[in-house]
């Protein structure tokens, strides 16, 4: 018999969502008239926008005429319209990074967890502990040891770099998931001084960053000095633009980024990335590319930007509620969740449970993300405002306010 991956038997069990949905199913099927009100997963819940749609139509248009069909992309790392307008928006946060650093992807996702098949097991990785879960499992998969660094109420749920505490592989996420918290830039100075001290790489999740309003936090870490020699950064348009059932994201990879082999010698971290995707992956379909691209453009950003407001506006509904009821929270300001302390002293799944039997409202329990969120709990704003003022009143009523 072939043998398995014995790193699977170390995976905690996957059981957040599921055992989630097990508990809303089993509400309803005793309630089936009253209304629940979902704030639990992190998907988008408006359409996409004209610009995106009209560019997608088009593009499919094209490939069905034979002058302008197209089969697979040379390259299997994107089309050049867009990896040029993606370095573009670049330039215009403040970042240089040239179009052949940029990769495109399905995904942020597949490319935080893939990342890994070029990165030896013996690397030990450091990850912020609450975290998006596929960090630490893609790591474990990979048998490599892993430690965390801790986001919690004593640093903003921000975790900082210890001095005393190695590691060759770090995942940051700024804005955060789930905590809503986000670096600036001399929070992420300091991580990068820490990399470059340890000879280490940090992998910068920057699914959020279209969600950014305060003027000091950076919107790469690429606008941040010493970031080429220790960084790469991976991005989606999921949330940024509404793809999570379309599929594109990119990487942004420096030229000058090395990894060590183990007889000393350095290999660009770019190539060897290229290397197992030309290996591996066959690109992003034209009209998803296309459609991307429209993200980019003026009219694009206009009406992407003006969907994220509508979140926003959620997110300042739910974020008034909890300064009104002296609640604790990270988030809401530069990301679309709002991470908040659960009241009555509850651990996250009693909250949960009260949250759904006594306001109809669904949540995520913090402690799904890792232990320091056991005690906190996750909103998010991917709904209407009618739903998530309404959410609110319930929320209010809860905590004993009308
Ligand atoms: N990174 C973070 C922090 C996320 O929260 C998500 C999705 O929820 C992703 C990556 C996944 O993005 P994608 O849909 O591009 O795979």
């Amino acid at each position: 018999m072939a043998k398995m991956n014995e790193n699977f038997l170390n995976l905690k069990k996957s059981y957040l969502f599921i055992e989630i949905g097990k508990r809303v199913r089993e509400y309803i099927a005793a309630h089936p008239d009253n209304k629940i009100i979902r704030m639990g997963i992190g998907d988008v819940t408006l359409p996409l926008v004209p610009a995106v749609v009209d560019a997608m139509k088009k593009a499919s248009e094209e490939m069905g005429v034979k002058e302008t069909f197209r089969g697979y992309e040379d390259s299997g790392l994107g089309y050049d319209f867009l990896r040029e307008a993606i370095a573009a928006y670049y330039k215009k946060n403040g970042a240089e990074v040239a179009a052949e650093e940029v990769l495109i992807s399905d995904g942020a996702k597949s490319d935080c967890g893939n990342i890994g098949d070029i990165l030896s097991a013996d690397n030990t990785v450091l990850i912020t502990d609450p975290a998006y879960p596929v960090y630490v499992d893609a790591n474990v998969m990979g048998g490599r040891k892993v430690l965390f660094a801790n986001s919690d109420e004593s640093n903003g749920f921000a975790a900082m770099p210890d001095k005393n505490v190695h590691a060759d592989i770090i995942y940051l996420c700024s804005p955060n998931n789930p905590t809503g918290s986000a670096y600036t830039a001399a929070q992420l100075k300091e991580w990068i001084d820490y990399a470059l001290a340890n000879d280490a790489v940090i992998i910068y999740d920057s699914a959020y960053e279209a969600f950014i309003h305060d003027p000091e936090i950076p919107h790469s870490i690429f606008a941040i000095e010493g970031s080429r020699k220790c960084a790469i950064e991976i991005c989606s348009l999921s949330k940024t633009a509404g793809f999570t059932g379309v599929r594109c994201g990119y990487t942004v990879i420096p030229k000058e980024l090395m990894l060590k082999s183990s007889d000393g010698t350095e290999h660009s971290f770019r190539d060897l990335w290229i290397r197992r995707e030309g290996s591996k992956f066959n690109g992003v379909a034209y009209p998803v590319q296309r459609a991307a691209e429209a993200v980019f453009t003026e009219e694009g950003q206009k009406q992407t930007k003006a969907v994220i407001e509508k979140y926003m506006e959620n997110a300042k509904v739910m974020a008034d509620t909890f300064d009104e009821l002296g609640i604790k929270y990270t988030g809401g300001k530069n990301s679309p969740y709002i991470w908040f302390r659960c009241p009555f002293g509850m651990g996250s799944w009693e909250f949960f449970d009260k949250l759904l039997n006594e306001a109809e409202v669904v949540g995520t329990p913090g402690e799904g993300f890792g232990k320091n969120g056991d005690g906190w709990f996750r909103l998010t704003a991917f709904n209407t405002l009618e739903n998530t003022k309404e959410a609110m009143a319930r929320f209010r009523k809860l905590c004993g306010k009308q």
